[in-house]
């Protein structure tokens, strides 16, 4: 008697909405590499400030959901080089909150860069619980809730006919415009989506990044289109799950813009200048007058904006109807498309260069571990060039 054989495994192939479809944007060779390889970057501090971020930012909301102490909340950081030492702050004060997500990040080999880029992750941290959280606590009904599905497979001769897309939303608000008419983030929400009504769900993902600009310059990928599609497809998954309020809206909160540093001043001159940006002071406002006599220079302060427009810079409203979701979601097919055509070509070809995209921009070449053999364009990497770096690297999650 012959006994029969067990098919292999079938696996659908899963593409997470960071790790996958936000890196292979950002450049698609470098994505071979790190995520398909499982290559560890040499420098993974490039990855510690946004892991950061999100880690207080969580931690943060824990605690508040538990004992609701009054805002704002102390800081006092452990001094640069100690570690975990006896003191006598209390439970919330955002350095013991830091200090516990610095020893998670260290144990997986994540530091900060130096001294100044985790004094500047500090002092965000601290500027978003005292502007952002009084307003964003009292919405939030979960956080880092993990989300999938499947969809049709989009390119013929692939590894199978679906596959599983995935995300983690950082906090998900439940808004009522009845109760929450006087909450400035309602109102944000209300102002730019007219036409809300009743009970519905806003996705809300931190960056610990500043505004892109909405045209961005030559050589600087499109991430302010790139971050909508993110959380309008995280609206997509979540309307895949049974008994949800319907999603009605995303807010990007970039951190960096409630604390910047003299290089987003210097890019949000520019940007300003060329018309690039969505948010900028109104002529003849105290923080027009800020901005424009402010000098850039080492050991120099930076200008004494209006809380209400570091909060405008800060957050980003991002429309979730049905058309922004079905255009969003049929970008990432286009991109997962992209990336099995790669698959399919280095499978068939045994080459990686060759058949992955060489594509970063701005900013991205700098920090890159691949420089040296990677054949995009000589320009982008001649020694001397400094294109302006824009985004960091993309956080899990
Ligand atoms: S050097 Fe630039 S183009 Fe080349 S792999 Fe790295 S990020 Fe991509």
């Amino acid at each position: 008697m012959q006994l029969p054989s067990r098919d292999l495994p079938f696996e659908v192939p899963k593409y997470s909405l960071t790790g996958d479809v936000l890196s292979f944007q950002r450049c698609g060779l470098q994505y071979r590499y790190y995520n398909r390889s499982s290559l560890p970057p040499s420098r993974p501090v490039q990855l510690w400030t946004g892991e950061f971020v999100h880690g207080v930012m969580e931690e943060a909301f824990l605690y508040w959901q538990l004992h609701q102490p009054s805002f704002p909340w102390p800081c006092n950081q452990t001094p640069w080089g100690e570690f975990l030492k006896p003191t006598d702050r209390c439970d919330y004060d955002l350095g013991v909150l830091g200090d516990r997500v610095e020893t998670r990040l260290r144990a997986s080999g994540k530091t900060p860069r130096n001294k100044n880029a985790r004094d500047a992750a500090y002092r965000r941290v601290e500027a978003a619980m005292t502007l952002l959280a009084p307003d964003l606590f009292p919405l939030i009904t979960a956080v880092e809730e993990k989300l999938s599905s499947t969809r049709s497979m989009p390119i013929a001769n692939s590894r199978g006919d679906r596959y599983e897309l995935t995300g983690i939303v950082d906090v998900i608000s439940s808004v009522s415009l009845a109760t929450h008419q006087n909450n400035p983030l309602v109102q944000m929400i209300n102002s730019q989506i007219p036409g809300l009504s009743g009970q519905f769900d806003v996705i809300v993902d931190y960056k610990a990044a500043r505004r892109p600009p909405m045209t961005p310059p030559q050589n600087v990928k499109p991430y302010w289109q790139h971050e909508a599609w993110q959380v309008q497809t995280y609206a997509w998954l979540r309307a895949q799950q049974p008994n949800r309020n319907p999603v009605k809206a995303g807010i990007l909160i970039y951190v960096n813009e409630l604390s910047p540093s003299q290089s987003d001043l210097n890019d949000l001159k520019t940007e300003i200048s060329e018309g690039q940006t969505d948010v900028q002071p109104s002529s003849g406002s105290a923080d027009y007058y800020a901005l424009n006599t402010w000098q850039t220079g080492q050991g120099l302060s930076t200008p004494n904006f209006t809380i209400n427009f570091l909060r405008q810079r800060a957050v980003r409203i991002v429309s979730v109807g049905d058309i922004e979701i079905n255009q969003a979601v049929a970008q990432i097919d286009e991109v997962i498309s992209q990336i099995e055509r790669c698959a399919l070509q280095e499978n068939a070809k045994g080459h990686i260069p060759n058949h992955w995209n060489a594509d970063g921009g701005a900013g991205d070449c700098d920090a890159c571990d691949f420089r040296r053999f990677c054949p995009s364009p000589a320009q982008r990497r001649q020694p001397g060039k400094q294109p302006r770096p824009l985004q960091p690297p993309i956080a899990p999650g």
